[in-house]
């Protein structure tokens, strides 16, 4: 496996009582930070892994009935907390993104496409198609925003299952090698939404497993500790959900030292963050 440098960033957050994410918590809000990924490959350059909200919520989201997703969700975010920005002021222009690897289409992860001019597109094709033309209510229910998709995006659009190159793990079932150098391997992670997937890969001093949003928290995927079975309203299928989830929590059983980092997880953040910071990354 190539070595790869990655921080992890967020770009704004929404709130939700924290019951909702795991039927042990408390009927308090917490907040659901809306992270993302820059990742640093040797001969590829930078990649994001999402890019988390942008100010393209706000205008997606003005008109009912995608008005009701800003309703049920409040988000906040900062001008300069987008991920074009923060890029920006650590040096990282937005035209040197080659490549944003989109986990699934839901409106907090994608906020952020239309910000990087040079970059191509990877997504899942079950993921696309199960989106793509949707509108009103019919996006709502997929929690999509159409208008957070570039013009140009079919264009700059590749898929992952167009890598063939697979290995087996034991707990995780087929990985696919994402740019067939064994830098990235993708990992379907079916359930919370149609196509979603997680990335594996290596940094100098841990292995890193990106799962989305194929658990909420720390304790979904550690302690089976389900969120709450309303949601499966919103989810694509609650089996899968719940499938994708116990190969995460065995996966985590034989590989205790792999970083796995649920993207709206503000326990696994905050140390991320505050470990980065340490270390001057
Ligand atoms: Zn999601």
């Amino acid at each position: 496996m190539k070595m790869l440098e990655f921080k992890l960033l967020a770009a704004g957050y929404c709130t939700a009582k924290e019951s909702i994410a795991k039927v042990s918590g408390a009927k308090k809000n917490i907040r659901f930070y809306a992270t993302y990924a820059l990742i640093k490959h040797p001969e590829i350059g930078y990649i994001l892994f999402d890019t988390g909200y942008s100010q393209e919520f706000f205008k997606a989201t003005n008109k009912f009935p995608l008005s009701l997703y800003a309703k049920a969700t409040k988000v906040y975010l900062q001008k300069h907390e987008t991920a074009k920005e923060t890029l920006i002021q650590l040096g990282v222009p937005h035209d040197q993104i080659k490549y944003i690897i989109i986990s699934h289409f839901h409106g907090d992860h994608i906020g952020g496409l239309k910000d990087f001019p040079n970059a191509k597109y990877i997504c899942s094709k079950s993921a696309w198609e199960e989106v793509k033309g949707s509108k009103g209510f019919g996006a709502l229910f997929k929690g999509f925003l159409p208008s957070q998709i570039p013009s140009d995006f079919e264009s700059r659009l590749q898929f992952i299952e167009n890598s063939s190159l697979g290995k087996m793990d034991p707990d995780l079932g087929k990985i696919n090698d994402l740019f067939g150098d064994g830098s990235v391997w993708t990992c379907p992670l079916e359930g919370h939404a149609k196509g979603q997937f997680g990335i594996l890969f290596k940094t100098k001093t841990q292995n890193v497993f990106l799962i989305a949003d194929a658990a909420w928290l720390k304790d979904n995927y550690e302690n089976l500790d389900l969120p709450n079975s309303m949601v499966r309203l919103f989810f694509h299928s609650w089996k899968n959900f719940k499938e994708s989830l116990m190969r995460i929590h065995l996966y985590h059983k034989s590989n205790p030292d792999t970083l796995i980092i649920p993207c709206h997880c503000e326990k696994t953040y905050l140390e991320i963050r505050q470990k980065q910071k340490d270390e001057n990354i």
